[in-house]
């Protein structure tokens, strides 16, 4: 066999191994609770547990850990060996049910936004049998939710499977009424395409801000960008080539399906993108994905850097999530179709989306509200803070068609009702030419861009997931009761299309022109994270994630809290790294440097030459490090007079409003002392250097 198919998936105990290794009925029953995403029964626990050690150690793990991701957006472990001692001062290796199925974790360092207080740390981890366990590096990893003891979420996989659960059900209702009966279930499905940048080890050791912050909070501009278009699709390096080759190596043997590499647009900026799964296995995989780029990275004299804006002037990186709905029948709900019947469903899904998004922009701008993302949304890189849907002028042709009851002039010519009629073929290709979309339909899925690269892609599917259950819960309510199913469709999909248009926008992205038709249109714009992250306690938004039992009020606080406040923290690191470099670094050197202009000029002048340009430089030096020492003077103390509190907002709203712009001055005064400065004397690697040198 070839080595990718030998090795695809070796380190993942899946359905295979489960079939080869599980006594035929526990297979089955166990099959069974993963297909209809029900909990695992205790009795069949222990025999999945114990196949489950035996696998494991075979492949030579010596322990395991319910492998869980805390609402801080990384993933947590805690590792136990198999270890039970018998007599003769032995031990053999055990692993019982009972560990697989539950763990207990004292977790009481992470984030639970007030849920939990310290005294009542535990909580307990649960396994989600729906992504399957493998081993990293010695170690059986079991996926699982992290719970209190209350059974409030602590974590973001708990939300984001009672989210599948809510679309589950009300996406079912609507494909009864249309007479699928043999879809019992439906999934979200998510494809997220991965950007990152990729920079020699030895260069990012040299610099606090990449190491504290994981971007550079200092730069001048290189003099080379992205001008010339030159990185994206080119010739991939041969050493950053070894590095896609191996992280594919790895990705696949824990079955990440790794598929697409290439270049992107900033020089050293790169993306990976699996091929789509459902949407909790494409989250633990991404988690997982982002893990392992940082650890080969390091095996070949890289770093990664997964930050959503490492450099200024050049393009950040984000996460593009590409989102549908698939029925356990292997029917993609977002897929046009081709018989009238399959029009009017795919209508009716489409524009349920379309309605989420137009009632929840709020809510899909706060899932991904982070400090990192904040410098890359509405720089000219990504979308702008203002949601929005592309869906191509030839749908969008369409739809109006639809809504005023006349003709679709396209390329074909029709008349159209729903139900009796076919859409008109819209060609796919031309859908997904506008790459300046928040929200993009490409085809047979939505591709959301506003996701930050190193974020969970649980938040913004959480959301997704909700909204569109709500809107196909208010759908299932109205056609239910209708007398004739067909008018009533009809009657449904013109007036969803007529209440919420306003949310279609096929242009720029971009541009200005845009910024002032959205707010014309009264679409939300939330610039800041601090602008947004308070909308998931808005009223309608509670009311929302109640309904589907997907978040509780109080968890809903507890993920705006924790989000405000890891917004706030994010900044004070980056702030009091910018002040250790600015105040024990730059400043000395500049300082050195400027003193030794000084010398040379008197030398010049003492040999009697003329010299008009020491002198210049000297003065010119000297206001910009005055300007940099009081800019850095501000910056302390507005860090130093940060109120104490303890609410989150105002802590973060503080730091928004009164330390980012002391950051970016400070920033400015030693930008321009760099571009003055021998390169010799500058204390840490440049823009050049941090960019080019793979
Ligand atoms: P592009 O860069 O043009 O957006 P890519 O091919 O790089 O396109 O990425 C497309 C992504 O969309 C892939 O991850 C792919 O698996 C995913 N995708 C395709 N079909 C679906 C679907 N039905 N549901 C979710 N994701 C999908
Ligand atoms: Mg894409």
């Amino acid at each position: 066999m070839a080595f990718v198919e030998e090795n695809f998936g070796i380190n993942v105990f899946n359905d295979s191994v489960m079939r080869q290794r599980l006594p035929r009925e526990t297979y089955k029953a166990l099959h069974k609770t993963i297909d209809d995403g029900r909990r695992l029964d205790p009795q069949l626990a222990s025999i999945v547990a114990n196949a489950m050690k035996d696998w494991a150690v075979e492949r030579g793990a010596t322990h395991y850990t319910h492998w869980f991701q805390p609402l801080n957006s990384v993933t947590a472990e805690k590792h136990d060996a198999f270890i039970t001692p018998v007599d003769g001062g032995r031990v053999i290796q055990e692993f019982s049910g009972k560990e697989l199925v539950r763990g207990e974790a004292d977790a009481s360092s992470l984030p639970s936004g007030g849920l939990r207080s310290t005294f009542e740390a535990r909580g307990y981890t649960a396994w989600d049998p729906t992504s399957y366990a493998f081993i990293k590096e010695h170690v059986l990893c079991i996926p699982t939710a992290y719970c209190s003891y209350g059974g409030e979420a602590l974590d973001k996989k708990t939300p984001l499977l009672r989210s599948m659960e809510a679309l589950n059900k009300q996406a079912v209702r609507i494909l009864k009424l249309f007479g699928r009966l043999d879809a019992t279930r439906v999934t979200p499905t998510v494809g997220p395409e991965q950007e990152y940048f990729l920079i020699e080890k030895e260069l990012y050791d040299k610099r606090s801000d990449l190491i504290f912050a994981g971007r550079t909070l200092f730069g001048a501009p290189a003099p080379k960008g992205q001008e010339l278009g030159d990185h994206f699709f080119g010739t991939i390096k041969t050493r950053v080539q070894a590095f896609m080759t191996e992280l594919n190596e790895e990705l696949w043997k824990v079955g990440v399906l790794a598929k697409t590499e290439h270049n992107e647009t900033a020089p050293a900026q790169h993306e990976m993108a699996p091929i789509h799964s459902i949407v909790n296995v494409a989250c633990d995989h991404n988690q997982l994905t982002m893990e392992i780029m940082k650890k080969v990275a390091r095996r070949h004299g890289l770093h990664c850097l997964l930050s959503e804006k490492p450099f200024a002037g050049v393009n950040g990186s984000g996460k593009h999530n590409n989102w549908s709905m698939s029925t356990n029948t292997g029917y993609n709900l977002l897929e046009p179709g081709d018989s009238p019947h399959e029009s009017a469903q795919f209508l009716l899904f489409l524009t349920s989306v379309i309605k989420a998004v137009d009632d929840y922009q709020d809510l899909l701008r706060a899932s991904v509200a982070s400090a990192g993302n904040d410098h890359r949304l509405g720089g000219c890189e990504a979308p702008p803070a203002i949601i929005s849907i592309f869906l191509g002028d030839e749908l969008t042709e369409i739809l109006e068609a639809l809504e005023t009851g006349s003709i679709y002039n396209g390329r074909e010519k029709t008349d159209m009702t729903i139900g009796v009629h076919m859409l008109p073929k819209f060609p796919k290709d031309t859908t997904d030419r506008n790459r300046t979309s928040p929200f993009a339909f490409t085809g047979n899925k939505f591709e959301f861009r506003s996701l930050g690269s190193s974020d969970s892609i649980s938040d913004a599917n959480v959301v997704l997931n909700t909204i569109v259950a709500e809107s196909l819960r208010q759908f299932a309510d109205e056609l239910e009761n209708a007398s004739d199913f067909r008018s009533a469709l009809h009657d449904l999909i013109v007036r969803t299309i007529h209440d919420h248009k306003r949310i279609i926008f096929n242009g720029n992205n971009y541009t200005d022109e845009w910024v002032k038709e959205a707010e014309r249109r009264g679409l939300c714009r939330l610039d800041s994270s601090v602008d947004a992250l308070p909308c998931y306690t808005d009223e309608k938004n509670i009311r929302l994630f109640e309904t589907h039992k997907v978040l509780s009020e109080s968890e809903l606080r507890s993920r705006r809290d924790i989000g405000l406040d890891s917004y706030a923290k994010i900044i004070a690191i980056e702030a009091n790294t910018m002040i250790m470099m600015a105040r024990r670094q730059i400043l000395p050197a500049v300082l050195r440097f400027t003193g030794d202009m000084a010398a040379a000029s008197r030398n010049i002048r003492e040999i009697g030459a003329e010299c008009a340009s020491g002198p210049a430089l000297v003065s010119t030096l000297s206001a910009t490090v005055d300007q940099l020492n009081s800019d850095l003077l501000r910056l302390e103390t507005v860090i130093r007079e940060r109120p104490a509190g303890d609410d989150p907002l105002s802590d973060a709203r503080y730091m928004h409003d009164t330390v980012l712009p002391a950051m970016a001055d400070l920033r400015k005064s030693a930008d321009t002392l760099e571009t003055l400065t021998d390169r010799s004397y500058w204390p840490f690697p440049t823009y050049d250097e941090l960019l080019f040198s793979i």
